[in-house]
């Protein structure tokens, strides 16, 4: 990890640099909202698909909750639509 104004080797945990003071932006851990929507969609309508985003938003901090919801909704979306699938419904 290098300082975007200077170069200069940066420790791990720098939040600034400590040769010129510029902020230290670390890569973001983050999942896009078109995937988030997407994840609800394929949730309700492919729920294979809607698990499998569920997976990765809930590797992601900030979405954990909308990941878990995503993983509920799709077994039982995936269920129903075994059902239907089946004629049981
Ligand atoms: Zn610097």
């Amino acid at each position: 990890m290098f300082c975007r104004g200077c170069s200069v080797r940066l420790n791990e945990l720098a939040r600034v640099c400590p040769e010129c003071r510029t902020p230290v932006v670390y890569p973001e851990n983050t999942i896009s909202d078109g995937l988030l929507v997407a994840g609800w969609v394929f949730s309700f309508l492919g729920p294979i698909v809607g698990f499998i985003i569920g997976i990765v938003a809930t590797s992601k901090k900030q979405s954990v909750a909308a990941g878990v919801g995503m993983l509920i909704v799709s077994t039982l979306m995936f269920v129903f639509w075994v059902a239907k699938f089946k004629g049981a419904i």
